[in-house]
């Protein structure tokens, strides 16, 4: 059984088609430039070389057209007929207060997802625009939508509610729903099988530390709290968002600078995080780079970065009262033995001793923590299209 996984972006679409048989990807690629000069798509087959077509794509439409003619292409193609793929698989930024478990997509579902433009201004439209695009070339066929705040949706109250005035919650929804709730879902599941945990009971965080950055703590696969807000603005410190800040600095910036609110919160989401603080660069291995080469800025944007996430595991252990396991995942949580180990060292009370030639590696499934360790910590590389390939099979099955 075959599933196309899409993710929409604005001027993009990524995919991968998956064998559930035996979850291998057959295919994957990326659409670039949709609606723009220059559009592209890169197709990758499995064990065959790049193809590359250069093709105007107006819209996402087109963009998935070219995606199908892609997979069934006699030469570079794997399959023989869209027969073949039994549902397509979507990922969906935000369903609002509406949904907080995958679904197959009916017109109530993509009328949440047009009421939720507001909430996710970005991605909601080329969401919706992917889903239609599938729906118009494959009629017929089960499209579902793997939200990526559904995860979220499981906090209880006390963590989910702003302490603001309740109007603002029920007037416009405004609430803590955190995102990148497909990875978590996901890590925080593969790292119960991979420990040998209790699915029921055990207490996981899971730092996933890319350019995006959140934590999230969870009993049982079951979120009860986690970094992000009602946007991704919230929580750690990013590539280049600020995370937490006090409110007022907004009010103080504007005041100042005879900035606009938007473009201050536009300084918070890509200006700042550890490309702000350092001047160097959003990326972490260039900023490991200059702190060795004596840059004091980069070195202290990597030590507030770690710092932000030890601060956040003590909260989430406070949080479950314990905590079993805490797993690494993403660009520098899968990559950097430097980083996770450094996050480590301050969680000694929790009795955590990492391994250090256990923690010597990269891109797999591995328990990094010594025997010794109280807490398992392990590295679980996340991956969100098989996530939603594996939702998407749940619910057509
Ligand atoms: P996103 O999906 O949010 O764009 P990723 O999860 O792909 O982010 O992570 C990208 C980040 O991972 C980049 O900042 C990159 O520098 C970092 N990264 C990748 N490999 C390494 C490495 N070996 N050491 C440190 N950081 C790394």
């Amino acid at each position: 059984m075959k599933i196309l996984v899409v993710n929409c972006g604005s001027s993009s679409l990524k995919y991968q088609l998956i064998d559930m048989d035996n979850e291998g990807v057959i295919a994957k690629g990326l659409c670039e430039r949709i609606g723009i000069d220059g559009s592209k798509l890169t197709h990758q087959p499995a064990g065959k070389d790049k193809f590359v077509v250069e093709k105007p794509m107006p819209d996402h439409h087109v963009a998935i057209e070219l995606v199908l003619e892609a997979l069934q292409d006699p030469e570079h193609g794997v399959i023989a007929s869209t027969d073949e793929i039994t549902a397509i698989g979507h990922r969906v930024l935000h369903a609002g207060t509406k949904y907080s478990d995958s679904c197959l997509v009916t017109d109530d579902v993509k009328a949440v997802i047009r009421e939720c433009f507001p909430l996710g201004p970005l991605h909601n439209p080329a969401n919706l625009m992917g889903i239609e695009a599938c729906e118009a070339a494959m009629p017929g066929k089960p499209n579902v939508a793997v939200w990526d705040t559904a995860f979220g949706m499981k906090m209880p109250e006390k963590a989910y509610m702003y302490a603001i005035p309740k109007e603002y919650l029920e007037k416009y929804s405004i609430r803590r729903y955190g995102f990148h709730g497909t990875s978590h879902m996901f890590v925080s599941g593969e790292a119960i099988k991979f420990g040998g945990l209790d699915p029921e009971k055990a207490k996981v965080i899971v730092c996933h530390l890319g350019n995006g950055a959140s934590i999230s703590a969870s009993i049982g696969g079951k979120c009860v709290d986690t970094s992000m807000g009602l946007t991704p603005l919230e929580g750690l410190i990013m590539g280049t968002r600020s995370g937490d800040i006090d409110p007022a600095v907004v009010q103080f910036i504007c005041n100042n600078e005879g900035k606009t609110v938007d473009e201050v919160l536009n300084i918070l989401n890509k200006k700042s995080g550890v490309l702000g603080m350092s001047g160097v660069s959003s990326d972490f291995r260039d900023l490991g780079a200059a702190a060795e080469a004596g840059n004091h800025d980069a070195q202290v944007a990597l030590d507030a970065f770690i710092y932000r996430v030890a601060k956040y595991i003590g909260a989430y252990t406070a949080a479950m009262n314990g905590v079993d396991a805490i797993a690494f995942t993403a660009g520098v949580g899968e990559n950097d033995k430097k980083t996770r180990k450094a996050v480590c060292a301050y969680l000694g009370y929790l009795g955590v001793e990492i391994d250090d030639e256990a923690n010597d590696v990269r891109g797999k499934n591995a328990v990094i923590s010594s025997a010794n360790s109280k807490v398992k910590v392990m590295l679980i590389p996340t991956n969100e299209e098989l996530a939603i390939a594996r939702e998407t099979l749940r619910l057509v099955q």
